[in-house]
C-alpha cells in the first residue's frame, strides 16, 4: 500500500490548457499554415500570400478576404472564439473549414502573433500583437483590405516541441506541400509562395480543377474524371498508367474540399487502376469528394485530417467509379496515334526487306502451328488448336474479330471507331484506305521481331507490341465481359478437388458461391477449412485456381463485402488469361498478327496487361533520326 495522501486535484491554469492545445493544433508549422490558410479562404479570399522561412518558424499569411472588425480582433485569438458556428447542430451543416475557435489562440500561445485587418469597408487597419499567450491591446495601423496573419519566434516557450521539429528543408516541403494540397481544392482563389522573400510558386486563379492541378503536378499528361453516385460527388484529375511513383503519396484526396488521410478511398483510387499498374507501382491522382453534409463528420480529429463517412460504401463507389470509367477509355490513346494514317508503304507488300535482320522475314512467314521455333510448341496455345466455342462461349485464344464481333454487338458501344475496326474482315488489303480504324488496327504490320514482338509502324513511330502481353489483355478482357454477361465455358470434374483454406475460409467462400457460379466456378463445403471443386472455367489450371481461391477467401475473411469479390475475379480473369494465350516465341502470320491488332481495338485498356505491364513500346521517327546523326 502506498504511504503517501492522494494526490491534490486541481483544474490547470489557462496558459497550460492552452499549451496542451496547441499541441494538438499545431504540432508542426505545416499545420499552422493550414489553419491560417483555411482562415483566409473561410474570410472568401480570392488571393492568399504565403511567406515562411527557418523552417516555417516565422510564418505569414496575408490575405484579401472580408476581414475582421477593430473590436473583435482581440476576441478572434481567445480560444473556442469563432464566427462560423453557433450551436451543435451547425456542426452537422458546415460550409467553412473552421469551427472549432481554436487555431489563433493555439498558435498565440506558442508564438508571438501579429494579426492585423482591415474590414473591406473601413478606412484604415488595426491590429493586436499577442506574445506567447499574452493578449495585447488593439491598436490602429495602416495596411489594405484583407487580413494578414504574422508568426515568429513559433515554439520559442515550448524547447520540447522545438527538438520535435524536422530539419528546415523536412519542414519547408512539408508546408509546400500542404499548400499544393490547399491549392488543388481551391482552383478559383490565386496562391503564392514566398521563400525567404523569394516568389517560389504563383498559380493564378483558374477556371476549372484539371487547370490548377496542371499548375501544380508534374505529371505530364493529366486527364479527368466524374462521377454521381448516390448523393456522392466525386471528380479526379490523373495520369495514365504510363506515369507513376513508386509510393502512394502521389494520390491525394478531398472530401468536402479538405485534404484527408483516408486509406479507403486511398484504396477506391488504387483499385480504379487495377490491372494497369505492376507491383510497387502508384498512380498519380487527385480526387475530391463532396458528400450530402450530413452522411460525413469532419469533427473526429483536431487536425481536421480524417474524416468520417456514416456508410464509406458509397463514397468509396463514387470515386472508383468515377477513375475506372475514365480509365477504361483509355485517353491517353486517343492522341497518341493522329487520325488519319496515311500509310508510306502498302502492307500487302510487307516491308520486312527493309529491315536488316535477316530472318526476320523467314519467320514471320513461317507456319505458325507447324514452327519448330517455338520452345513451348508442344502444346502450342495456338489460333487454330485452342478451343473454339464448343461448350461455353469463351473464345480468347481464337483471333477471329468477326465472330468476336457479332458475338459481342453493342457491348462496344462505348469505343465507336472500333466496332467499325471488328466488323471489316480482317484488312486483307491494307492499301484500300480503311477510314474508322480503331489505334491498333490502324498500324501497319511490318512483321514479327523475336518471336516475341509484332513489329509495326504508323506515320511516325515504330510500335513493338508484345504478343503474348497483348492477346493476355485481349482475352482478360473478354472473360471479364463473359463474367458480366455470365458467359463462361465450364468444365466438370469427375472428380471433385478439394482446396484448403485458412479458419473460416470455407464460409467465406460459400457466402459468394452464386458469383464464383457465374465464373465457372462450382463450389461445395466439405469442411471448416476446405472446399471441393466441382467446375471450374476450361481455360484455367487446377492448381492456379486453388491458389486464387485460397486467396479470396482470405481476402473475404480479413476485408468483407463484395468489392473484395470484384476485384479478385479480376484477378481470376487475369489469372487465367495468362494460362490460355500465346506466349513469347510462336511464330504468328500476318493475318493473325493484325487480327490480334485489330482486337485489341476492342478493348480500350489493352494498351497494358493485366498485370501492367505495358503491350507496347514506341520507338518515334523523330528519335531514330537523331540516333541516326539525320537531326540535331
Ligand atoms: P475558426 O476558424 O475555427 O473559427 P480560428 O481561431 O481559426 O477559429 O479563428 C477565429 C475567428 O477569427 C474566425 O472564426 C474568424 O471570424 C476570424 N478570422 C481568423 N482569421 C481570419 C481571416 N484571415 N480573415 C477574416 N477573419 C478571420
Ligand atoms: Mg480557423
Amino acid at each position: 500500500m502506498s504511504e503517501t495522501a492522494p494526490k491534490k486535484i486541481h483544474l490547470l491554469s489557462s496558459e497550460v490548457v492552452d499549451q496542451i492545445a496547441a499541441g494538438e493544433v499545431v504540432e508542426r508549422p505545416a499545420h499552422l499554415v493550414k489553419e491560417l490558410v483555411e482562415n483566409a479562404l473561410d474570410a472568401g479570399a480570392t488571393s492568399i500570400e504565403v511567406e515562411f522561412d527557418q523552417g516555417g518558424r516565422r510564418v505569414r499569411v496575408t490575405d484579401d478576404g472580408r476581414g475582421i472588425a477593430p473590436d473583435e480582433l482581440r476576441l478572434a485569438l481567445a480560444r473556442h472564439a469563432t464566427s462560423k458556428i453557433a450551436s451543435a447542430d451547425d456542426l452537422w451543416n458546415l460550409h467553412s473549414f473552421g469551427f472549432r475557435g481554436e487555431a489563433l489562440a493555439s498558435i498565440a500561445a506558442v508564438s508571438r502573433l501579429t494579426l492585423q485587418s482591415r474590414p473591406h469597408n473601413a478606412k484604415s487597419a488595426c491590429k493586436v500583437v499577442c506574445e506567447f499567450g499574452r493578449i495585447g491591446e488593439s491598436e490602429p495601423t495602416g495596411g489594405n483590405p484583407g487580413t494578414t496573419v504574422l508568426i515568429e519566434e513559433l515554439f520559442a516557450n515550448v524547447p520540447a516541441r522545438l527538438k520535435f521539429m524536422k530539419s528546415e528543408a523536412g519542414e519547408t516541403a512539408q508546408i509546400k506541400n500542404t499548400l499544393k494540397a490547399l491549392a488543388l481544392a481551391n482552383e478559383t482563389v490565386e496562391f503564392r509562395l514566398r521563400t525567404k522573400g523569394k516568389l517560389e510558386h504563383l498559380w493564378p486563379r483558374a477556371e476549372t480543377f484539371l487547370e490548377r492541378a496542371k499548375q501544380i503536378l508534374s505529371a505530364e499528361r493529366l486527364y479527368e474524371a466524374k462521377m454521381n453516385y448516390e448523393g456522392f460527388c466525386a471528380e479526379a484529375v490523373f495520369a495514365g498508367p504510363h506515369e507513376v511513383t513508386g509510393n502512394a503519396r502521389s494520390i491525394l484526396v478531398f472530401v468536402q474540399k479538405r485534404f484527408v488521410q483516408d486509406r479507403g478511398l486511398q484504396a477506391a483510387v488504387i483499385d480504379a487502376f487495377r490491372g494497369l499498374l505492376m507491383h510497387g507501382e502508384f498512380p498519380i491522382a487527385v480526387v475530391r469528394l463532396s458528400a450530402p453534409t450530413d452522411e460525413v463528420d469532419v469533427n473526429i480529429h483536431p487536425t481536421k485530417s480524417q474524416v468520417k463517412f456514416r456508410d464509406s460504401q458509397p463514397a468509396f463507389r463514387a470515386v472508383n467509379r468515377a477513375l475506372r470509367e475514365a480509365l477504361e477509355k483509355a485517353p491517353w490513346l486517343e492522341k497518341k496515334v493522329a487520325p488519319a494514317v496515311v500509310m508510306p508503304y502498302p502492307s500487302a507488300e510487307p516491308a520486312t526487306k527493309k529491315l536488316s535482320v535477316a530472318d526476320l522475314t523467314r519467320r514471320y512467314e513461317a507456319e505458325p502451328t507447324k514452327s519448330n521455333l517455338a520452345p513451348e510448341s508442344s502444346t502450342p496455345p495456338s489460333f487454330e488448336t485452342a478451343p473454339v466455342n464448343s461448350v461455353g462461349r469463351f473464345e480468347a485464344p481464337e483471333f477471329n474479330a468477326v465472330v468476336l464481333k457479332q458475338k459481342h454487338d453493342g457491348v462496344t458501344n462505348s469505343v465507336p471507331s472500333n466496332a467499325d475496326a471488328a466488323t471489316s474482315p480482317v484488312d486483307r488489303s491494307a492499301t484500300a484506305p480503311a477510314p474508322k480504324l480503331g489505334p491498333w488496327s490502324r498500324l501497319q504490320v511490318l512483321g514479327q521481331a523475336h518471336l516475341t514482338y509484332i513489329l509495326a509502324q504508323d506515320e511516325d513511330r515504330l510500335v513493338l507490341v508484345d504478343q503474348h502481353a497483348a492477346h493476355e489483355r485481349v482475352a482478360y478482357e473478354k472473360l471479364m465481359r463473359a463474367w458480366s454477361e455470365g458467359q463462361i465455358d465450364v468444365q466438370t470434374l469427375l472428380i471433385p478437388l478439394t482446396v484448403d483454406l485458412e479458419p473460416d475460409g470455407a464460409e467465406a467462400l460459400v457466402s459468394i458461391a452464386d458469383e464464383l457460379e457465374k465464373l465457372g466456378v462450382v463450389i461445395d463445403q466439405v469442411g471448416p477449412q476446405s472446399v471441393a471443386l466441382r467446375a471450374k472455367p476450361a481455360m484455367i489450371k487446377d492448381a492456379a485456381l486453388a491458389k486464387v481461391l485460397s486467396g479470396l477467401a482470405r481476402e473475404i475473411v480479413e476485408r468483407g463485402g463484395s468489392f473484395v469479390l470484384e476485384k479478385k475475379v479480376s484477378d481470376i480473369c487475369a489469372t487465367m488469361a495468362c494460362h490460355s494465350v500465346v506466349r513469347a516465341g510462336q511464330a504468328l502470320s500476318q493475318e493473325q498478327m493484325k487480327s490480334l491488332l485489330a482486337q485489341m481495338d476492342e478493348f480500350p485498356l489493352s494498351s497494358f496487361c493485366p498485370h501492367g505491364r505495358p503491350v507496347s513500346v514506341d520507338y518515334p521517327f523523330a528519335k531514330l533520326e537523331r540516333d541516326f546523326g539525320r537531326i540535331v
